[in-house]
């Protein structure tokens, strides 16, 4: 079977793989998604429990992009991207954390970056010029992009953030690596950033000479590689248990990669999804209405989305009814308050660190329990602690958190980045003057 995509916009026209993750976003601003998607083979489920992480991500990416992708290439890509450990830790008895921060960035964001840079790679492995990847980021995205496109051939990458509004770390992680890495200091927001990228979008000519395309969460390709380590999960419960994953959520792409998962037949007793206060789908989930809105400010702040990317997908999936997605889906939101409280509190009562985005999971899941006291609940934790220091130090103290070597040595390098105004012009010339 060699897999079609469809714009949720106009679900009766396909495109090929190329042209989905390639273009990344359908001219009519649908989100790509696969026409089908069929539960895997009996062979698969007589053994699953007993393959890897990467051979379950290979049957997994096998499963949804069918032979789009040659079986040999797919495994190589699956392999060298996910080559890194997903575990999963009890830490009291069914309560579950799925630690996703072990990549090159400490943050899930590495699983889907990683794939796509190399499927990417591989799919315009014939065409001439270098493919320019642009990636606007607020943070953790930049870092992920960057690292896992580093040193792919035919590839570079050109990263648009905001002057001043990312932590010192996260900076180094987007301007340290050099070589097809290029970070451009905005004088502007996150959103001048977006707007930037989008404009190079619009002008045709120049996008067709560069190559451009978009890393950003939308790109189908970055969703496949996260239904992986739903099956990982699963896999480390007793035989038996389903389990109820509980997932922070801002765009909503890890929580629709779930999805996939269970699409694909993965048994899951329930989704939870675990907001901040930017909770336009727990206000869905409650009410039936959709109300997208600005976003607040949080201590969660991959999480504030006020309009969530990946909601079009998951009513796709669910034929557009709010029963069904209700059925299947619980939400539930905290405030900041409440997020810091929950840091302090399960370190104590069990030694063990949320960071912010994982303990809004942990309270999601303690409140699913209350009706539900036998669920194994799997709350993902999105990023590592050490991302989060002066949080994570107000709570706990100074000194509580330990900095992996990766993130403490980038303190030492030095930063390149070229500054720029948010204008569009000015913007528009400096891509055109890289070919030159
Ligand atoms: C991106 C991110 C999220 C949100 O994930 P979505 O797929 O956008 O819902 C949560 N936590 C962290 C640490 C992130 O970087």
């Amino acid at each position: 079977m060699s897999q079609r995509f469809y714009s949720t916009r106009s679900p009766d026209q396909f495109v090929d793989v190329k042209e989905a993750v390639l273009r990344s976003l359908p001219a009519d601003n649908g989100l790509y998604m696969p026409e089908s998607i069929e539960p895997l083979s009996a062979d698969f489920w007589d053994n699953w429990r007993s393959l890897s992480l990467p051979e379950i991500g290979f049957e997994v990416a096998k499963g949804i992009f069918g032979d789009s992708v040659p079986a040999e290439q797919l495994e190589k890509i699956v392999h060298e991207s996910a080559n890194f450990p997903a575990p999963l830790v009890t830490v009291r008895e069914r309560e579950h954390v799925l630690e996703l921060f072990h990549g090159p960035t400490l943050a899930f964001k590495d699983f889907g970056a990683r794939f796509m840079a190399r499927l990417m790679g591989w799919l315009t492995r014939e065409d001439e010029g270098l493919l320019t990847v642009l990636v606007a980021t607020s943070g953790d995205t930049g870092g992920a992009v960057a690292s896992a496109f580093h040193h792919v051939p035919g590839t570079r990458v050109v990263i648009l953030y905001p002057q001043g509004k990312v932590s010192g770390l996260q900076e180094k992680q987007l301007t340290t690596l050099g070589g097809n890495i290029t970070a451009l200091e905005i004088d502007g927001t996150f959103d001048d950033c977006q707007r930037l990228v989008k404009s190079a979008f619009l002008q045709r000519e120049m996008a067709e000479t560069l190559n451009l395309t978009s890393a950003n969460s939308i790109n189908i390709s970055r969703l496949v590689p996260q239904s992986f380590y739903y099956f990982e999960a699963a896999k480390n419960l007793p035989e038996g248990v389903k389990p109820t994953f509980v997932i922070p959520s801002g765009n909503f792409g890890n929580l629709t990669a779930g999805l996939l998962a269970e699409k694909l037949g993965l048994e899951v007793e329930r989704f939870v999804a675990a907001t901040n206060r930017n909770d336009v789908v727990p206000e869905y989930l409650r009410e039936g209405e959709y109300r997208p809105r600005p976003s607040v400010a949080t201590i969660s702040n991959a999480m504030d989305v006020g309009a969530p990317s990946n909601f079009a997908r998951m009513e796709s999936i669910f034929g557009h009814e709010w029963e069904s997605m209700k059925e299947r889906v619980a939400g539930f939101a905290y405030d900041d308050q409440m997020t810091r409280d929950t840091i302090r509190r399960i370190r104590e009562e069990t030694g063990y660190t949320l960071e912010p985005h994982g303990a809004v999971g942990w309270l999601a899941a303690e409140a699913w329990r209350k009706s539900n006291p036998e669920a194994h609940t799997v709350v993902l934790e999105t990023a590592h602690p050490a991302k989060f220091l002066d949080v994570m130090e107000e709570e706990l103290g100074e000194g509580s958190v330990e900095i992996p070597e990766r993130l403490g040595c980038l303190a030492h390098l030095e930063k390149v980045a070229y500054s720029m105004g948010p204008d569009e012009e000015g913007f528009a010339e400096w891509l055109r003057s890289l070919d030159e």
